[in-house]
């Protein structure tokens, strides 16, 4: 049995970097160590560097990599994230409107605060995510989740990161050189199959060839080994999230002292919905639109029009990118010595901001795993298995923002056709009919998205789960009460004593590293 000396990363955007960072950290590499890793990039095919939108998961995964936070955000222009607000998604009215924090809701003993909400009148309750978390409160008050730049990753309130997908590249690629990554500028051209299948070596037009015992695929959407050359297949996901087109761009802030969101918007259209992200010096925003139901032209309109009121008369429009995707993934992302991460491996649509936190979690789970021994098969069937679970259970959680909507243009309406809503989806839906989303519902380590995730979009959508039959299972009205007063007496407490957060970020940015 050889053992496993040698890993090449093919792709430095922010898959391969990561990767390379967190393996090299785990697996401990040293010049006269046992483990020795190359990334290899190319300087003539850009990254992909739209993804603004991160996971809470990211502060662990920044901090096992020994990153200081208040640097971390200066280099990247990163402001912070408590959720997402989600407008015009259920009607398309104005005031249509609801939030998704990171935030839990506020623990209670016994059956916990959500079925005290459900038994209250419709009319009467504050919406569900503002009921259970003062997260949405400070969000909307524009105040940080955290006093101070101190505490690195530590604060009251759960939050990730927007930031700049190019620059957070570049600082995990300074992360990872530090760690001991050897980094080299070559262009894959072909690459060589050994007689077993596996990875043999790579060609490259600048270093010639090279080999490795294992490979990365973090090139991208060109799937250069997994896709090109090994063959693998994307499970196409299409016929249930149909946006597969995007187009986006950067805008300055209107005013410096411009308050500034800790939430992603996401404002729906007629065919899609668009991303607004406020970072350190500007906003990133984009139109994702489905190709069926929307020409170029139309969705170029449609964000050029949201751009409208913020640009003023005589400015200049932004250059708009184009990207073109086809939502995916690979069942199958590990083959022999090669395994895919990041958009090579597969890519569903930016909603949620999905694909870092998939880039860290099969990293998490590759660095665990990891065949010392040179045996790839029970490890990458283990890894296929979960990477699998996960796009599915993402793609589902997508497709509730869509299917749960009483918009009427034919997007929508497609997107309520029973025939593209998984049958998974399906039962649950059926099951929540009558009682809450349990933790129950979902194997708990699997999940990126828990069940509470789940309670606040169903209930953010206006969802009805008719509990009137099990009343009586709940009698600790009086506690319920109680705790809801507190959630909002912490909430006024919170606006008060967080700072505005484009003062921290001010702040931050003013810190000497
Ligand atoms: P890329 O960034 O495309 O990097 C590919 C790398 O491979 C590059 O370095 C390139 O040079 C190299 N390469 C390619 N071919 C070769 C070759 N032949 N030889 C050598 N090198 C090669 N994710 C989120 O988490 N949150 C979001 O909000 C979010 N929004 C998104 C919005 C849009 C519209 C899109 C399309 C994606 C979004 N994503 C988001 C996804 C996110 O951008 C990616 O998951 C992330 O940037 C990782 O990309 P990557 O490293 O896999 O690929």
């Amino acid at each position: 049995m050889t053992r496993t000396r040698t890993i090449l990363i093919v792709g430095g955007g922010t898959a391969g970097w990561l990767a390379a960072a967190y393996l090299a950290r785990y697996l401990g590499v040293r010049e006269d160590g046992p483990i020795r890793i190359t990334l290899l990039e190319s300087q003539d095919i850009g990254i992909v560097g739209v993804g603004e939108g991160t996971f809470p998961t990211i502060r662990g995964t920044l901090k096992f990599l020994g990153i200081d936070e208040t640097r971390f955000m200066r280099e990247t222009a990163a402001t912070f994230k408590q959720g997402i607000r989600f407008d015009r998604w259920v009607t398309g009215a104005e005031d249509d409107s609801f939030f998704h924090p990171f935030e839990a809701p506020f623990p209670m003993e016994g059956a916990g605060l959500v079925p005290y909400w459900l038994l209250q009148e419709r009319d009467a309750r504050p919406p569900f995510a503002q009921a259970m978390t003062f997260q949405p409160r400070v969000a909307e008050a524009r105040r940080a989740p955290k006093r101070g730049p101190e505490g690195d990753f530590e604060a009251p309130l759960n939050y990730a990161y927007h930031f700049d997908a190019a620059k957070a590249a570049a600082a995990l690629a300074r992360c990872a050189r530090d760690l001991g990554v050897l980094h080299l500028q070559g262009t894959v051209t072909d690459v060589m199959l050994g007689p077993d299948g596996a990875i043999d070596h790579v060609l490259t037009r600048e270093q010639g060839p090279l080999s490795a015992d294992f490979y990365l695929d973090c090139s991208g959407f060109r799937a250069e080994l997994i896709g090109r050359a090994l063959g693998v297949p994307q499970k196409p996901v299409k016929p249930i999230l149909a946006t597969d087109r995007a187009l986006s761009c950067k805008v300055p802030h209107g005013m410096p002292d411009a308050p500034l969101e800790s939430v992603t918007l996401a404002t729906a259209h007629a065919a899609g919905w668009t991303w607004d992200i406020g970072l350190e010096g500007g906003r990133g925003i984009g139109c994702v639109y489905s190709s069926d139901h929307m020409s170029d032209d139309a969705a170029e309109a449609a964000l050029r029009a949201y751009l409208a009121p913020m640009l003023g008369r005589d400015a200049a429009p932004p250059p708009l990118r184009r990207i073109a995707f086809d939502p995916g993934y690979r069942e199958t992302p590990w083959v022999k010595n090669c395994v895919a991460i990041g958009l090579s491996g597969g890519f569903l649509e930016p909603l949620e901001s999905t694909s870092v936190v998939l880039v860290e979690v099969a990293v998490g789970m590759l660095a665990e795993l990891f065949p010392h021994d040179g045996d790839w098969q029970a490890p990458a069937a283990r890894f296929n298995e979960l990477m699998t679970r996960r796009f599915e259970n993402i793609v589902a959680f997508l497709k509730l923002h869509y299917c749960l909507s009483r918009r009427e243009e034919p997007f929508w309406r497609d997107n309520r056709d029973p025939a593209t809503i998984p049958p998974g989806l399906r039962d649950l839906l059926a099951r929540w009919r009558t009682r809450p989303p349990s933790r129950f519902d979902f194997a708990l380590d699997l999940e990126a998205f828990a069940y509470f995730n789940y309670q606040y979009i169903l209930y953010g959508m206006g969802f009805e789960t008719d509990l009137s039959a099990a009343r009586g299972a709940y009698p600790d009205v009086d506690a319920a009460r109680k705790t809801f007063a507190r959630i909002q007496a912490y909430g006024d407490h919170a606006i008060r004593d967080l700072p505005a957060h484009r003062a921290l970020i001010r702040r931050l940015n003013q810190t000497s590293a």
